[in-house]
């Protein structure tokens, strides 16, 4: 008998899982894909906005407040990477700056960090701000991560802890019986007091496995991107347009590795796995990027992609034990700022929903930190050396565009949470992802893949189960 079953391994489910995995609690957390975070974590903005933009008294607001000012110390504690860059929201004439006067107040409300800079003073630090931009709000403490990274540092700590991780388990069905809840899947089935429904844009239909009158519904939201060659430093902060309706425009966005983001867009969708990229989307991404912002780099993209907001039929965060069904709690509706609220969202979901429900007691065992693994382009020359005398993998390099080592590639597929794809490494690693994007690394994953796992070739898969590569053999 489980204590709780959490359903979905993006940032919220992984957060969860490793609060939780600090006491003295059997914890499964179950997963449809063959990776951690292979839903909207995986293909997000990645910025750790500060808590300005959600409006008065809703849950986004207080969860993305409390959770920006957790994540430097997090991150720390997770070896993970956070890089404060700083935003910028750039308004464009008079009825623009109106808004950002909307955002100041927001801001001193909830002593966030900001400054009023003119366009000229704007245009001074970031030259790529065109000519309509006439003034600027910058919130200096806004920070970019890797936002999976994050999430599989989160899944390992709940992992090492004694949380059970299933992969390539989608949940099937829900029984709820004499207060316990039976989750089946096709790998297992898990009876458990507790369920916690963070599965992102399938967030309605978990729910509806035990509700007749679901209180929402989820309405996926498309994102497309360009993503711009590391060679191209086009911006130093976060570019923002002034938020609308219908979210927080196109931006550009200084990532974590030197490459820049531009998009997104956003559209609803009817399916909940439709993340291809469009021409639309593109042209709606370019269209509007210079409507701040001038010398778009979009002739050095060396990528697109998409990702699903987890947008609902509520303009809120849903956070709550469903109504009807008791000890089953939703963690739906989580689109943006949901990865900047993620850590705030574990701890009132830990400490506000199910303290009354479990028995708290610290594991004394459990460790909440994770080493950062290694990487052979954060060492000094000297570090280099001695490294690749221990193991001379570490001086094989797979990866030229990101200069990334065999050693680290085998390092990840033996890690807790090791990777099982070429995509599992591309995450946890980088061969991939500079600008020929895995045209020579490749072949050489595959194989280092395929000797590591003690399987053929043939049998390698780029991303989930089934998802092979190469057809034969042909040597
Ligand atoms: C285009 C875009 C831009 C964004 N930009 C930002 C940003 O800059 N800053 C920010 O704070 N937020 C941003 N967000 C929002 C952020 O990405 C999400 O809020 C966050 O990733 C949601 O995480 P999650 O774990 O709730 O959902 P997900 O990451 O989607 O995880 C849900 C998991 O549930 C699993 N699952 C689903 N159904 C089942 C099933 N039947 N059985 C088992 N498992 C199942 C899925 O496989 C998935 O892994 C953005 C989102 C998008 C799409």
């Amino acid at each position: 008998m489980y204590d709780a079953v959490i359903i979905g391994a993006g940032i919220t489910g992984t957060m969860i899982a490793r609060d939780l995995s600090q006491y003295q609690l059997k914890i499964a957390l179950i997963d449809k894909e063959n990776d951690i975070a292979d839903g909207a974590t995986m293909a997000n903005s990645a910025i750790v906005h500060t808590g300005y933009d959600p409006e008065d008294n809703t849950m986004k607001a207080k969860m993305n407040v409390r959770g920006a000012r957790m994540y430097p110390q997090l991150c720390r504690d997770l070896g993970c990477r956070y890089t404060v860059v700083g935003a910028y929201i750039a308004a464009c004439g008079k009825e623009e700056e109106e808004h950002l006067d909307v955002l100041k107040e927001r801001a001193e409300r909830r002593e966030i960090p900001y400054a009023f800079l003119s366009g000229d003073e704007a245009r001074k630090e970031e030259p790529n701000l065109n000519e309509q931009v006439t003034k600027v709000i910058s919130f200096p403490t806004t920070a970019v991560i890797y936002p999976w990274e994050a999430a599989i540092a989160c899944a390992q700590v709940a992992v090492n802890n004694g949380t059970e991780l299933v992969l390539n388990a989608p949940v099937k069905s829900i029984e709820h019986h004499a207060g316990m809840y039976t989750v089946h899947t096709d790998k297992k089935d898990f009876e458990t007091k507790i369920v916690i429904n963070a599965a992102g844009v399938c967030a309605d239909q978990i729910y509806r496995m035990v509700s007749e009158h679901p209180n929402f519904s989820m309405k996926p939201r498309k994102g497309e991107y360009y993503v711009i060659d590391n060679a191209v430093h086009y911006v130093k902060h976060v570019v923002f347009p002034v938020p609308s309706a219908k979210g927080k425009g196109v931006l550009a966005v200084p990532t974590v590795y030197g490459n820049t983001l531009i998009g997104p867009n956003s559209d609803y969708v009817p399916s909940t796995t439709d993340t291809g990229s469009t021409f639309q989307g593109l042209d709606y991404v370019k269209e509007n990027a210079s409507k701040i912002m001038k010398n778009v780099p979009l002739n050095r993209s060396i990528r697109n992609f998409a990702g699903l907001r987890p947008s609902s039929s509520s303009s809120d965060f849903i956070i709550e034990e469903a109504k009807d069904a008791e000890n089953f709690i939703n963690v739906a509706s989580i689109e943006s700022p949901g990865l900047a609220s993620a850590p705030a969202i574990a701890e009132y979901v830990v400490q506000d929903l199910l303290k009354g429900k479990l028995d708290l007691k610290i594991n004394e065992q459990a460790v909440m930190t994770r080493q950062r693994p290694l990487v052979m382009s954060e060492l000094t020359p000297a570090e280099r050396e001695a490294k690749i005398k221990e193991n001379p993998m570490y001086g094989r390099i797979i990866c030229r565009c990101e200069q990334i080592s065999e050693g680290e590639i085998v390092d990840c597929i033996h890690a807790v949470c090791g990777a099982r794809s070429v995509k599992g490494v591309k995450k946890r690693v980088r061969p991939g992802m500079g600008r020929c994007q895995g045209g020579f690394c490749e072949p050489r994953v595959v194989a280092i893949l395929a000797r590591e796992l003690h399987e053929s070739e043939l049998d390698v898969v780029l991303d989930s189960q089934g998802s092979k590569i190469l057809a034969k053999e042909n040597r």
